[in-house]
């Protein structure tokens, strides 16, 4: 396939650098177009231009290549492929099949392959949609195919056709072959297969972005509680190495309310994307019993591939997932890690004698962080039936030593929404997931906020707040409990701290491990919430009736409170009610039982 679009015209290299080429006689390329270098044919990408110089980045090793030998072109920009077939797909950083590949070939990735990214000879079930004779515009659903057991494909009329379906196959085509013809105003006929070509840089159109409103429910309490994040939000988790950052992308990829995962790794060290290649293949999906890889893509660098691809994966994974928003999908899109693709940015900056910004990245490093993110986003997609779909983003970032004053961090907390700090003094003590709650944000709050006044009770906000309230005096208190000791405090204070315990102990601490505790719906995260506020201002109540911070401290409903969490889901209204009465029935006897702080 790709042998076939090499055309005679060749440049001839000038000069090699480790992945970066230099060749001239290259007048009738253009920007990002793919060339293959040597007669190995490695695949390559035109990343600047001078007149008759062309700068290029190789994805492959270009050891043994010299000054003098041919550039062919392709006159084709570096693109990924979309068909069915990318769900439960496991691709390096320019979509080669690396399953594919590692069949026929063993762990190295022989030089040049020609591999098609996406299997041309499977026969898929095309159940058509659209009807004979209809117009048709970009965007539209022609037919759909089953593309793993839980993803329903919907066939597309590609962006920029319109005009009248002239005729629709009903039953088994591979990618390649015609599915429908669409006769446009001109009277031209496009013949539509299932397969379609997308330049990776280039977003993919939409009818309007809209501003999101709804949340992406993920049953981490931390972060649907204080730190939501909206559908089509973007958000970025900074995480030290051993912080829970795995962990807290797994659990994400499970639970989140999204339909379609693509997951993009850049590791640096060979053994972390193993991981990724070993790990992620095994999780289930909770929502279907099945494995997450029939709803996930997957797009891995290996270690053995120049920092090259590094750069481009992040935008062959954000493509791919445009096209499954297209569809009107949810997709989750996971980087994990931006860092590492910055410094592959800032190897090749280097190696084009660009002028260094700070810390030898290069100037636009912030321009393309930001080109990444605002590739997500909720839209009303192309095509007349009106359909939405979302891109939720979310970014690991692994600054070296966990200092997050570095550029790349800096850069990203500029974009972002939403921060979920991972802090390696709270993994220490095994508080997980290790969000910081005093130095995590999300911009999104208060439109959640509302979101769930109006949909889960009408003072979750209120309970928010006050609890956000609460940890923040705790770390204040905690200052003088430092200097003076716990006794100086007031009984009020004292009581705050309590609550703030419960708070950390009994609410963000969850254990993703816990066959209940990995996930909580809204309304059990409401009722916990409110059964551990409710013992904090009734106890506020009674220190004010003069009965001992003592007994309140050791009230036999905390420990209940304590367990909650554990409580399954279906089982969960019925047990709180029984627990808010038993809150009610001590603080009574409490108050009328007389022992005082006096
Ligand atoms: P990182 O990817 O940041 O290096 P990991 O995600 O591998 O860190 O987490 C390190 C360890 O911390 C895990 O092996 C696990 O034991 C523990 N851990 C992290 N998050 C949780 C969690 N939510 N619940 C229980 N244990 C966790």
């Amino acid at each position: 396939m790709i042998k076939n679009d090499i055309e005679n015209k060749t440049g001839i290299i000038t000069k090699v650098s480790g992945p970066l080429i230099v060749a001239k006689g290259m007048k009738d390329v253009k920007m990002y177009d793919v060339v293959r270098v040597s007669e190995k044919k490695l695949i390559g990408e035109v990343i600047e231009l001078r007149g008759d110089l062309a700068s290029i980045q190789v994805y492959e090793e270009t050891a043994g290549i010299g000054p003098g030998e041919p550039v062919y072109f392709t006159n084709e920009p570096l693109s990924v492929e979309l068909a069915p077939g990318l769900i439960e797909g496991i691709f390096d950083g320019i979509q080669r099949p690396l399953r594919v590949i590692y069949e026929s070939s063993g762990d190295r990735i022989p030089l040049g392959i020609d591999v098609p990214k996406l299997n041309r000879e499977k026969l898929w079930h095309f159940d058509p949609k659209a009807k004979i004779n209809s117009t048709v515009i970009g965007g539209d659903i022609l037919g759909t195919v089953q593309e793993s057991s839980v993803v329903v494909h919907k066939v597309m009329v590609p962006p920029d056709i319109k005009g009248t379906l002239s005729w629709v196959m009903d039953g088994e085509a591979t990618i390649i072959d015609t599915i429908a013809k669409i006769i446009d105003q001109a009277g031209n006929e496009h013949q539509i297969c299932m397969l379609q070509k997308w330049p990776v840089r280039k977003r993919r159109p939409y009818t309007k972005k809209l501003a999101p409103t709804e949340p992406m429910v993920t049953g981490q309490r931390v972060i649907d509680t204080l730190f939501p994040i909206a559908i089509g939000g973007i958000a970025a988790i900074p995480g030290p190495f051993g912080s829970g950052k795995t962990v807290v992308q797994h659990q994400l990829a499970k639970w989140a309310d999204a339909d379609i995962i693509v997951y993009v790794g850049c590791g640096e060290r060979g053994n972390e994307m193993t991981d990724v290649l070993m790990e992620f293949p095994e999780l289930k999906d909770p929502k279907t019993g099945k494995a997450l890889m029939k709803r996930t893509v997957l797009i891995a660098n290996t270690s053995n591939m120049p920092v090259a691809a590094r750069e481009a994966s992040i935008y062959t994974g954000i493509t791919i997932a445009e096209y499954y928003r297209d569809m009107g999908f949810r997709v989750a899109v996971m980087a994990d890690s931006t860092s590492r693709w910055a410094e592959a940015l800032r190897e090749m900056s280097s190696r084009l004698e660009e002028m260094p910004g700070e810390e030898g990245y290069p100037a636009y490093l912030s321009s393309r962080i930001a080109e990444f993110y605002e590739r997500a986003g909720l839209v009303k997609c192309l095509g007349s039936d009106g359909r939405f779909g979302a891109i939720t983003a979310i970014g690991a970032v692994s600054p070296p030593g966990g200092d997050t004053s570095e550029p790349v961090s800096q850069a990203t907390l500029r974009i972002v929404k939403v921060f979920w700090g991972l802090s390696a003094t709270l993994a220490y003590r095994r508080h997980f997931p290790a969000i910081d709650w005093l130095k995590s944000y999300s911009l999104y709050s208060d439109a959640m906020d509302e979101f769930f006044d109006a949909h889960v009770k009408k003072d979750w906000s209120k309970l928010v707040l006050e609890t956000k309230d609460i940890l923040q005096d705790e770390a204040k208190l905690d200052e003088i409990v430092r200097l003076v000791g716990v006794d100086s405090l007031e009984f009020q204070d004292r009581l705050t701290l309590e609550c703030a315990r419960s708070i950390r102990e009994d609410y963000l601490h969850q254990i993703a491990f816990h066959d209940v505790d990995t996930y909580t719906s809204l309304n059990k995260q409401y009722g916990m919430l409110k059964a551990i506020l409710t013992w904090y201002h009734k106890g506020q109540k009674a220190l004010k009736n003069d009965v001992a911070f003592a007994k309140i401290a050791k009230m036999k409903i905390l420990e209940k409170i304590g367990r909650m969490k554990y409580i399954k889901e279906a089982d969960f209204n019925e047990d709180c009610i029984v627990i808010m009465n038993h809150l009610d029935d001590e603080y009574q006897a409490l108050t009328e039982g007389g022992e005082t702080n006096a």
